[in-house]
């Protein structure tokens, strides 16, 4: 057969895009090799709708045992009761737990879209804004943190079925104890949605939702490093609350109401290469190099962090305990938008944002949000990172100059050629 020449030379113009770049889109990583190995494999081709031991196709002795190992592997890393790693994405592992465990019209609870949550939380242009009845907590304008008290009054005020903590751009760490003492207050169920810090958290250097959290939901592909992808874990597999039992009057337990919402509830067939692709990448989120990978993502987000301040950007909440940061340019005189832009043409990418109390539409924006994970994986140091706030800095204070803007891609360039990506076929990551 014939090469598809017009797919694979775009697929390779994309390998030199990200070659070439500075990846700052603090949702982005680079996965390893091996990684893609599994996601790119025979797997593709397998039908498995059910779980292991219970299929509805032939066939699945060996899918069964791949996907085994994934669930084992990622219980082992978060230290869960229950694990489900059939959710195609982030977002559809939400829409299968709100699918469990709420009925249409149900009042839900999460951190505001505006503020740095997630649109799977309750915005209006999503299924959980136009399905259940949301309500929002936020960040108090002066400090940019979350004022639990208020989370608690507003908890007590609409009742919810459903509280939802995390986030997709907020920088600090989050107090699940208090968040489950307030859920346990107003009888909602808690869920924890740590799509973001998930890697930092499965190394210990976050709080770790699990012994709070009733649910837990996440990506697989941020600073977790693995393919695209969602989960869904429990920290103990509980008995469902709403007193509903098997024929044999046994209450169901939750895993059983969870893996219903995935499949048959939300989904088909699960996509087994994505799967062995994640069991992968738990083996090695769970090798002792992940930590120190975690570790300096930390690092040089507090690096950059530091730099920022230092060179007058407003940081929502003053810095990062996290991998990424929240910048206001409103100060700088530049939106969201304009800046993405014009770092963009020195190769350095970022995403607009939203901040707090925003007074610019979503298009435009009046901040940018700056990861590490994937500058990290490249092998950048602190040093490294504090550089690159240096070149930031440049484009964002001259926004119009673009014989500047061009030489700062050269040097970007020619720095990011130091630092091998995919380079060699059995090349190996972090
Ligand atoms: N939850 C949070 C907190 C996120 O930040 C994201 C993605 O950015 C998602 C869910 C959705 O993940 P996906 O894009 O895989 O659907």
């Amino acid at each position: 057969m014939m090469k598809d020449t017009t797919v694979f030379n775009l697929i390779e113009k994309e390998l030199r895009r990200q070659q070439h770049g500075i990846e700052l889109i603090a949702s982005e990583n680079f996965t390893s090799p091996q990684v893609m190995e599994a996601a790119g494999s025979v797997l593709t081709n397998k039908y498995a709708e059910g779980y292991p031991g219970k299929r509805y196709y032939g066939g699945c002795e060996v899918v069964d045992e791949i996907e085994q190992l994934a669930i084992d592997r990622l219980k082992e890393l978060f230290g869960a009761a229950y694990a489900n790693v059939q959710p195609h994405s982030g977002a559809q592992a939400n829409a299968a737990v709100f699918l469990a465990i709420l009925q249409p019209g149900d009042a839900i609870l999460g951190f505001d879209l505006a503020h740095g949550g997630h649109l799977s939380h309750g915005s209006p242009v999503n299924f959980s804004g136009k399905v259940y009845r949301p309500h929002f907590y936020g960040v108090e304008e002066d400090t940019g943190l979350i004022d639990m008290d208020k989370v608690e009054a507003k908890a007590l005020e609409v009742k919810p079925k459903l509280i939802i903590c995390g986030a997709s751009a907020y920088s600090r760490d989050w107090d699940y104890a208090r968040f489950r003492a307030i859920a346990d207050k107003v009888g909602a169920l808690l869920l924890a949605d740590i799509a973001h810090p998930a890697g930092l958290i499965a190394t210990g250097l976050l709080n770790n939702p699990m012994p709070h959290c009733h649910i837990v939901t996440s990506t697989t592909h941020k600073t977790l490093r693995g393919p695209r992808g969602g989960i869904i874990m429990m920290g103990e597999n509980f008995d469902n609350p709403w007193g509903r039992t098997t024929k044999k009057g046994n209450p169901i337990k939750m895993s059983a109401i969870l893996n219903s919402g995935v499949f048959p509830g939300m989904q088909g067939g699960p996509l087994e290469h994505i799967i062995a692709a994640k069991a992968v990448a738990f083996g090695e989120a769970l090798q002792p190099g992940f930590k120190t990978y975690t570790e300096q993502v930390v690092k040089n987000a507090q690096a950059m962090a530091r730099v920022f301040v230092e060179k007058g950007y407003k940081l929502i909440s003053g810095g990062t305990d996290n991998h990424l940061m929240l910048i206001d340019l409103r100060s700088k005189g530049v939106t969201g938008k304009v800046a993405e832009q014009k770092l963009g043409a020195a190769d350095i990418t970022v995403n607009k944002n939203m901040v707090p109390f925003d007074t610019q539409s979503p298009f435009v924006t009046s901040g940018i949000r700056v990861g590490t994970a994937a500058v990290t994986t490249r092998g950048l140091k602190e040093t490294d990172c504090e550089k690159v706030v240096g070149w930031i800095d440049t484009v964002i204070t001259n926004p119009e100059n673009d014989s500047l803007i061009a030489e700062i891609r050269q040097e970007v360039n020619t720095f990011m050629a130091q630092f091998s990506l995919y380079e060699v076929a059995d090349a190996t990551i972090g």
